[in-house]
């Protein structure tokens, strides 16, 4: 008797071998590029890794499908209702990336308020010919107060990363948390009073319809010249064009991106050339140890969504 065919499962290429070890021998890996033809229909999951849009359009032509399994938090290039209305689960990977996406946050803000890229530019290039102490002066960071805007599963983990850091904490959420704990001393205000006070305004709200251009140039004219934005959410967050204005004049001191709008930047863009930027390439998650942890958590919901179970997490 020839042994049962394995279930076929569309994923987006190239997985890394990680999530390739945990599949092999037990699914049928097909390329999206089927999925997108129409050659796919009897697939029976969908593994999505590295953002591609998925919509009713691209569910439409995988009639057989079972689950969706998503490789990380943010689920914003998948239209959630679309699922939804195909009765299709959305797993995704909360709480295993919050902490190391909360130090991502951190080390982008300790770097752009003291200068560290510069610096590190400067320390190997020639003109760095004796130490001189009035040179690449920063921003103080311990002692200032921070506002978190979706204070959720990582803000709260920038909010504990600035208690240690002696960093008075604002967040801004739709509605107040009353879970917090106390020891945190997190005040809760409007966008507006956040945007005021804070020296350093870090962004971890999801992508929706709500947040995408939450922050443009009249909410960057709200805040302090000598602030920080720190975007470890979504580039859309972010009007690009007004934050490149801002940086431009210096109308803020600095900002600091994981995440751009689009995503990458055209390499002439001129926010790239801006000496009060610090970039990194989208590695909020990027650590081997969370990296492992999101691929058996997606991988544990497509198993548990290929055999009709509940996902242990469920983005819809
Ligand atoms: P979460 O636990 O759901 O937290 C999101 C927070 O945002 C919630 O507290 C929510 O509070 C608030 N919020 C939602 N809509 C809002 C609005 N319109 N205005 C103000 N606050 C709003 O999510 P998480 O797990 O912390 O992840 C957050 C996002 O981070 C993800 O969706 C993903 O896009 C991004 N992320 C980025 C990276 C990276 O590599 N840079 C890595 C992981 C995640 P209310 O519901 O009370 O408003």
């Amino acid at each position: 008797m020839s042994p049962a065919p394995l279930p076929a499962v569309v994923a987006d290429d190239p997985l890394p071998e990680l999530v390739l070890g945990m599949l092999r021998n037990r699914v049928d890996c097909l390329p999206w590029q089927a999925a997108v033809d129409g050659e796919a229909e009897h697939a029976v999951g969908l593994y999505v890794y590295g953002h591609p849009p998925v919509d009713g359009e691209l569910l439409d032509r995988l009639p057989n499908l079972r689950v969706i399994s998503n490789h990380g938090v943010g689920v914003d290039h998948i239209v959630l209702a679309d699922a939804t209305a195909r009765r299709l689960p959305v797993g995704n990977t909360p709480g295993v990336l919050d902490g190391a996406t909360a130090d991502m946050g951190f080390a982008l803000l300790l770097a752009a308020a003291r200068k560290l890229i510069v610096g590190d530019h400067f320390a190997r290039g020639p003109d760095f010919g004796s130490y001189d102490p009035g040179y690449l002066l920063g921003r103080e960071v311990h002692g200032q107060t921070i506002g978190i805007v979706g204070l959720g599963r990582i803000g709260l983990e920038v909010a504990r990363r600035a208690h240690g850091f002696n960093i008075s904490v604002l967040y801004h959420n739709r509605r107040p948390r009353t879970d917090l704990p106390e020891s945190l001393q997190a005040e809760y205000v409007s966008l507006e009073q956040l945007l005021r006070r804070s020296d350093f305004v870090v962004l971890t709200v999801p992508l929706t319809a709500e947040t995408t251009r939450l922050i443009g140039r009249d909410q960057i004219e709200l805040m302090k010249p000598s602030a920080i934005l720190v975007n470890i959410a979504r580039g859309p967050v972010v009007d690009t064009d007004a934050l490149t204005a801002a940086l431009r004049r210096q109308q803020i001191y600095a900002a600091a991106l994981d995440v751009t709008d689009p995503e990458p930047l055209p390499r002439d863009h001129p926010l790239l050339s801006c000496e009060n930027l610090v970039i990194a390439p989208h590695l909020g998650s990027a650590t081997e140890q969370t990296r492992r942890a999101m691929a058996e958590l997606s991988v544990e919901n497509l198993w548990l969504g290929l055999a009709g179970k509940p996902l242990r997490c469920q983005a819809n």
